[in-house]
């Protein structure tokens, strides 16, 4: 019978295991950059073209190989760093596994150049789908220059999955930041494309902060510091009060590795319950030292997760050290009730309800609660609308009374049935101008105003290069761009009605949607712009507080012409609609 099992090629077995290493080029630069700090490098240089695509080149003055070193350390299971297992569970290097250089030299072409310390030559090879192509001698400086290039030209199924140069060179630049920031005594340097995106000396950890997240940093983190027998805590953690919508600058170490950690995210995140918002992220930089044999790191290839023996100890200790951090620098949230961040005091509360079965009620509903779905929406808006329609001619203003600046009662006639409506009128005069100002920004009709003094916003040198190759976009929505350098970018006019504060926000949203690749980034910032101007717009009582019966009654009747009218933008009603009749029976 014909043989139908075949043993497959060394080659086709590497480029099978490349996939679990290589997903992109940012793990080639991740490896690379390991290389050269477990060979005890004092200055690494990362030289990129085309987002890694053509070239990562990673130079070091590391202990550099010998030519016997360099002619196996791309072969298969090839490490200096262990030699049999026991070894894995005290680990002091990066790497271990022998197998990166194997799975780039596979799906790669890779140029090494090194030289020992201590040898007057080095050694170059060319190595080209897993094999030597020239190996010579050659004068070099003392450690490795290894380059990448072409990578995946030989998998054309995979070079097709890799996203534009934006993207790649996005998650490049996240392994960057999580290598220099754990290594502040190595000098790095980042060139992309020939311009140098970092120049970073030896430094301590804060001013690494600072060199690679700009000087605003300088204020905005608090020192954490924490030792009991199980972990030692270290490192710093952004000002609760300075916490972004991206979740950018979030930076977990387990005895110097980055880890990810949704738990211990969770621990460091709810220290800051109530001073943060629940959409907002804290940034922090946090290093975890315990001891090896009480954590696995062996559980992924790409060794960004951790197991620990005893998780839920370090969740707690880590929780109690953030918020004494805080404590002890004494951060306090400074109440503005008009912000969209602050505590609502909603119109109504479950506990109003009667508790006779024949009135529907929201259970679920939750004054205080700010993100709700579409399903939760339709239904509450159900609860409070059930008598008056929306955009209905037949909806007469018959009586108004004013309760207060904030309540006013309606009795609207609808069909001959006559309703009493109580409106806030805040919340409703903020819902027509929203509804307003999203449709004058989704036609570009918003006007911008001139700054007399123009905002700058520092950034990351990574967020610069977004917003550079973004400019057109974020100029769409009234922002006019006048200065971006390296440091900052500088708005000379912006829209109507929007708030320094309010351009932070503006940035960091389209920032972290164009990170997420958001397709709906245009509604999702026309939203919050939209937002922003209606609570602006009605900060001023006078806003509000209609001083004739005539002017009340226009607003109601605009607000019923909303496509959402008894919904306020905080998600709480802003009308509420009872018909005596179905209220008692
Ligand atoms: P691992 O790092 O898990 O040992 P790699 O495939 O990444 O496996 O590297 C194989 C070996 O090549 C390393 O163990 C090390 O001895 C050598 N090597 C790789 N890069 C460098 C470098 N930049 N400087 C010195 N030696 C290196
Ligand atoms: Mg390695």
């Amino acid at each position: 019978m014909k043989k139908t099992i075949n043993i497959l090629s060394n080659n086709v077995i590497n480029q099978i295991a490349a996939g679990e290493v290589v997903k992109r080029p940012s793990s080639v630069v991740k490896e690379l950059l390991e290389n050269s700090i477990d060979a005890q490098s004092s200055c690494i240089h990362l030289v990129i073209k085309n987002a890694g695509k053509n070239l990562i080149q990673v130079i070091d003055d590391g202990i550099g190989m010998s030519k016997e070193d360099a002619e196996i350390c791309f072969l298969k299971h090839s490490t200096s760093k262990i030699n049999d297992i026991d070894d894995i569970f005290n680990i002091s290097t990066m790497g271990f596994r022998g197998e990166a250089l194997a799975s780039i030299s596979s799906i790669a072409e890779l140029d090494i150049k090194t030289r020992m310390h201590n040898h007057d030559t080095g050694t170059v090879l060319i190595i080209d789908n897993s094999t030597i192509k020239k190996i010579s001698e050659t004068s070099t400086k003392k450690g490795t220059s290894i380059s990448v290039k072409n990578i995946f030209f030989n998998i054309p199924a995979r070079k097709k999955f890799l996203k534009s140069n934006q993207v790649e060179f996005k998650h490049i630049l996240d392994v960057f930041h999580q290598i220099s920031i754990a290594h502040s005594n190595i000098e790095f340097k980042l060139i992309n494309n020939k311009v140098t995106i970092y120049n970073l000396k030896k430094t301590n950890l804060k001013q690494r902060i600072i060199d690679l997240f700009g000087k605003r940093y300088n204020k905005k983190i608090l020192p954490i510091s924490e030792t009991t027998s199980i972990v030692k805590i270290s490192g710093f953690i952004g000002n609760p009060l300075d916490s972004k919508k991206t979740r950018g600058e979030q930076y977990l170490y387990v005895n110097n590795r980055y880890v990810k950690s949704n738990y211990l995210n969770h621990a460091i995140k709810s220290s800051m319950d109530n001073l943060i918002n629940s959409d907002k992220h804290p940034s922090y930089f946090i290093f975890l030292s315990i001891d090896s044999s009480l954590i696995d790191i062996n559980i992924h290839p790409n060794k960004t997760e951790v197991k620990f023996e005893d998780e839920k100890s370090i969740y707690q200790i880590l929780h109690a050290s953030c918020k004494k951090s805080i404590g002890i620098h004494n951060i306090t949230p400074s109440l503005d009730f008009t912000s969209e961040s602050s505590f609502e005091i909603p119109i109504h509360t479950q506990k109003k309800y009667p508790k006779e079965p024949t009135i529907q009620f929201n259970n679920q509903f939750n004054p205080f609660k700010t993100k709700y779905t579409e399903e939760e929406i339709q239904q509450t808006n159900k609860l409070f609308s059930q008598n008056i329609e929306a955009n209905d001619k037949l909806n007469t203003i018959i009586e108004v009374m004013h309760v207060d600046h904030i309540f006013s009662i309606l009795k609207i006639n609808k069909n001959g049935v006559n309703t009493i409506n109580l409106v806030h009128k805040q919340f409703a005069t903020q819902r027509i101008i929203y509804e307003e100002t999203k449709k004058k920004l989704e036609t570009a009709k918003t006007s911008s105003q001139l700054m007399i003094s123009p905002v700058q916003i520092l950034l990351n040198k990574s967020d610069l290069t977004l917003i550079k190759e973004n400019k057109k976009t974020i100029q769409s929505y009234g922002f006019n761009i006048s200065i971006i350098n390296n440091d900052f970018i500088e708005f000379d006019s912006i829209p109507h009605n929007i708030l320094e504060k309010n351009i932070i926000d503006f940035i960091e949203s389209f920032l972290e949607e164009i990170k997420n690749n958001n397709p709906n980034i245009k509604s999702k910032l026309t939203d919050s712009l939209a937002r922003n101007i209606s609570i602006n717009k009605t900060k001023n009582k006078s806003t509000y507080n209609f001083s004739s019966n005539q002017a009340l009654i226009d607003m109601v009747n605009k607000l019923l012409k909303c496509e959402n009218p008894f919904m306020s933008i905080h998600h709480c009603p802003c009308l509420i609609n009872i018909e005596p009749n179905n209220f008692f029976k």
